[in-house]
């Protein structure tokens, strides 16, 4: 089938790399020139396990083409996906300049009728803003051409995007329309031989599915945040809490461990944005501005563990820090706690010393060179004369690390754990100062 998809981001690449790699004839469209000239030259602009050889092969044999030409690309596909961004406004609510900008630019270039199908994340509601949009161009144009608009939220996870595009758990489709419902059909069938994993509902259902899934992950992080602060308090280890809770098969291990908060593209954004959409209508939804002001106060437990155990004189430490992207197996920081902690380190005076396997490049784009930030090597370099250490995201190789090495190179021993790696005992026999989440402190 012939696709489009506006947006070259980790959705957009993703899934078109994916669709091409099954045969079908996909063209992207993105507005950065530099990222599409890249992209051309076998440059990816994201780290995402699997995705360089998918779109080396699906570039070379021709099924997928990268453009800035607007036009060739909504002449191109038949169904035309919408990846673009959208970003939190300053109230919070999803910015959806870009959204309607691609609808703007699908109804002045189309001469034969499209499906367009939004994938990026969008309030309820949206469907209809695009199909007025596109009325109203077509209208100007004096032209009447045959036009759908579906819904078909992504649920893909950054670092398993693209074994998450090829094997969804479920691919949701927001449409009354059965031609739109047998062409996703069509669209999708290669990754739903195994059983049927399309689920067909109205749009504005698919458009709120979508919101409600990362507002449920998000209220369990910080649901476990907030029993970890209750654990901390009452001499409790939310690690045995958490075993305990999760062999209940209502409740079950998954996505209940605690941290240093959630950060991302996604949930801080969704659940602000659904948040904003509440308001909108009158509605007052406790529990997700909960969820949001649980997240807000986890990000600044890492910085108050240190100043708890330097009591209060940061100025001057240097300060390691393990992990900068937001999760393990991505480079994007978008949101992260290590984004909160560096800035107040930094205003209080102290230096970062950081290693990130992947997200290094992303470090140095976002902060550029600045003297209290030094982006070294290798996770032992960045133990060099350092104060302190502290681990903000669980990449596995932080997770059984040299602790005599960390002891020998530190000028303090005091690791702070914002993803509970370490055994707080070891680290007690060890003689560090360890601060956990929802651990109590073993100095
Ligand atoms: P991204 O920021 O990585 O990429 C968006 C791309 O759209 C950029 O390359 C940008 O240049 C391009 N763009 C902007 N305006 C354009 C236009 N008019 N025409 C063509 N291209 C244009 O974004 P992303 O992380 O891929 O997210 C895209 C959407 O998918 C968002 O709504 C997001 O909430 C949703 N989503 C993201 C994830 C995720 O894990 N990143 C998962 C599920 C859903």
């Amino acid at each position: 089938m012939k696709v489009t998809v506006f947006g070259i981001g980790y959705v957009g690449l993703v899934q078109a790399a994916v669709l091409a790699s099954v045969g079908h004839d996909v063209v992207c469209v993105d507005v950065d020139e530099a990222k599409v000239e890249n992209l051309k030259k076998g440059l990816i602009p994201i780290y995402e396990p699997g995705l360089t050889p998918l779109v080396e092969e699906t570039y070379q044999n021709g099924l997928l083409n990268f453009t800035t030409d607007a036009e060739m690309g909504v002449t191109h596909g038949d169904i035309q996906f919408i990846a673009v961004g959208t970003p939190p406004d300053e109230d919070g609510s999803a910015d959806l300049k870009y959204v309607l900008a691609v609808a703007e630019t699908i109804a002045t270039y189309m001469n034969t009728p499209k499906i367009i199908v939004d994938k990026s994340t969008v309030p309820v509601g949206t469907a209809d803003k695009v199909t007025n949009k596109i009325s109203n161009v077509l209208l100007d144009r004096g032209e009447t051409i045959d036009f759908n608009v579906a819904s078909n939220p992504e649920f893909l996870k950054e670092g398993a995007a693209v074994s998450d595009c090829m094997k969804p758990d479920r691919i949701v489709v927001g449409t009354d329309n059965e031609h739109v419902k047998s062409s996703m059909r069509e669209l999708y069938a290669p990754f739903n031989r195994n059983h049927d994993r399309m689920i067909f509902m109205d749009v504005r259902s698919a458009e709120l599915t979508k919101y409600a899934a990362n507002c449920m992950l998000a209220t369990k992080i910080s649901f476990m945040n907030e029993m970890s602060n209750l654990a901390e308090r009452l001499g409790a280890d939310i690690e045995a809490v958490r075993h305990g809770i999760g062999s209940d098969s209502r409740i079950g291990y998954q996505f209940i461990y605690p941290g240093c908060g959630y950060g991302g593209s996604c949930f801080p954004k969704d659940v602000q944005a659904l948040i904003r959409t509440s308001n909108e209508i009158g509605y007052s939804p406790s529990l997700l501005t909960a969820v949001e002001t649980v997240n807000v106060a986890q990000k600044q437990k890492l910085y108050s563990n240190l100043n708890d155990y330097f009591k209060g004189e940061l100025a001057g430490k240097t300060i390691a820090l393990w992990g900068l992207s937001f999760k393990p197996q991505t480079d994007d920081m978008r949101e992260a706690s290590s984004i909160v902690l560096m800035k107040a380190l930094w205003e209080a005076g102290a230096k970062v010393q950081a290693y990130d396997p992947e997200a290094m490049e992303e470090c140095q784009r976002i902060f550029g060179s600045r003297d209290d930030l030094l982006l070294v090597g290798t996770k032992e370099s960045a133990l060099n004369n350092a104060d302190a250490l502290v681990v903000c995201t669980e990449w596995s190789q932080f997770r059984a690390p040299d602790f005599n090495l960390i002891a020998d190179q530190l000028n303090h021993k005091v690791i702070v754990d914002g993803r509970n790696l370490y055994d707080p005992q070891l680290m007690l026999e060890k003689g560090f100062s360890y601060y956990g989440i929802g651990r109590g402190e073993s100095v």
